[in-house]
């Protein structure tokens, strides 16, 4: 990929990156930390928006105000945020999410003084019509805090703009995605882990660039025959990925990973924005229609047949759940995940992580079982 070195060194320090981008543009940089996070209003008021994902440090500080108990993902962002290292951000937005997200936010309202800091109070329950209107309502809201945190006007055209280019970002992944399904050794696992990361962390201008230029080059060589013994086809499910060797171990013991359920992936570039009237109903639309995240409520059956569709569409023959240790929401779904997928006898390996460090030869003696047993 000719690019992947820009993408790589995004993703090995995203606030690095966002720095420079600063410097470079002007443009004030807002931290977020969830994929219900609304980007396209961020863009649309003329900032830069970088999610943050844990800490390569040591985590010390957080544990002064986090239990262990809390998830690597909550606990490396408050790190980054006490160490100073965020102190760059013009600002922070925080999603009604999971409990964590929601104890993060108050702890850093308390504790990290650097720029402006915005809840987004998103509904629980995302399947009625008054979660619809509720919805829109919130990011009416929030188009007007941030509108007036950064003083600027954030207007209609701004937004549709906006709207365009994040569809660009999202239909060039999808693309890729299917390319490489069809075709799993056109580019490794890791390297497509880092290019979603990366479309979260860059210039959104740029990364659309960046993206049609990759789809291009992919395209010359996904016509290209598959060589050798064709390897054994996996969803990935869970709640985020922050594993980048999983793709290697998988890899290397004759798998390959065909699609995935993460909101660092596939549910990020899921759902294209319509064209249409107002365009914060649209982006409401986008949130609704999207499979649900279990932090969220639709319905009892949504995130099992989803994942069950995903296998049958992308002709997958197997599961490996990824859980991230101490992270409730998905810990309560899995369970009931893993009884829809045994009765649809789709097979199913969990794999609990508790940080990107953890993957190990122990992990790898099981995910060769597992394929083996295929
Ligand atoms: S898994 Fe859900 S709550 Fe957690 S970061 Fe992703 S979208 Fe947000
Ligand atoms: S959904 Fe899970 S992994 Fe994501 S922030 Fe919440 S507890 Fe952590």
């Amino acid at each position: 990929m000719k690019h992947f070195h820009e993408f790589q060194q995004a993703v090995n320090d995203p606030l690095d990156y966002a720095r420079n981008l600063k410097n470079d543009s002007g443009k004030e940089i807002v931290g977020y930390v969830c994929s219900y996070v609304p980007e396209e209003i961020i863009l649309a008021a003329g900032a830069h928006p970088v999610r943050l994902f844990d800490t390569r440090s040591q985590i010390g500080l957080a544990d002064l105000h986090l239990q262990s108990y809390c998830c690597s993902l909550v606990r490396g962002i408050l790190e980054e945020g006490l160490s100073g290292r965020a102190d760059g951000l013009d600002g922070m937005i925080f999603p009604h999410t999971c409990d964590s997200i929601q104890r993060l936010s108050d702890i850093w309202r308390m504790n990290i003084p650097a720029g402006f800091h915005l809840d987004v109070i998103l509904p629980v329950k995302l399947d009625t019509d008054s979660a619809r209107d509720y919805l829109t309502d919130v990011l009416r809201k929030f188009r007007e805090d941030l509108s007036g945190s950064l003083e600027r006007e954030i207007t209609d055209a701004a937004l549709e703009k906006a709207i365009a280019t994040m569809n660009v970002i999202r239909q060039s992944i999808r693309s890729i995605y299917e390319m490489r399904s069809q075709n799993p050794r056109l580019m490794p696992g890791q390297d497509l882990y880092t290019l979603v990361r990366a479309s979260m962390i860059m210039d959104r201008d740029r990364m659309a660039e960046l993206l049609l230029e990759t789809l291009a080059e992919l395209q010359t060589k996904s016509d290209q025959a598959p060589s050798g013994k064709p390897p054994k086809r996996l969803v990935l499910a869970g709640g985020i990925c922050n594993q980048p060797d999983i793709y290697p171990m998988i890899e290397e013991s004759g798998g390959a990973i065909v699609w995935d359920d993460f909101c660092t992936g596939a549910r990020y570039f899921s759902q294209m924005i319509p064209e249409g009237a107002d365009p914060l109903s649209r982006i409401t639309g986008r949130f609704l229609n999207r499979i649900v995240c279990p932090a969220k409520h639709m319905d009892l059956d949504s995130r099992a047949s989803h994942l069950i569709g995903l296998v049958k569409e992308q002709n997958a023959q197997g599961v490996i759940f990824l859980l991230l240790k101490f992270c409730d929401p998905h810990a309560f779904d899995y369970p009931y995940i893993r009884q829809s997928l045994d009765k649809a006898g789709i097979p199913v390996m969990l794999m609990e992580i508790n940080d990107p460090a953890s993957a190990g030869g122990q992990m790898k003696t099981r995910v060769e079982a597992f394929l083996e047993m295929l």
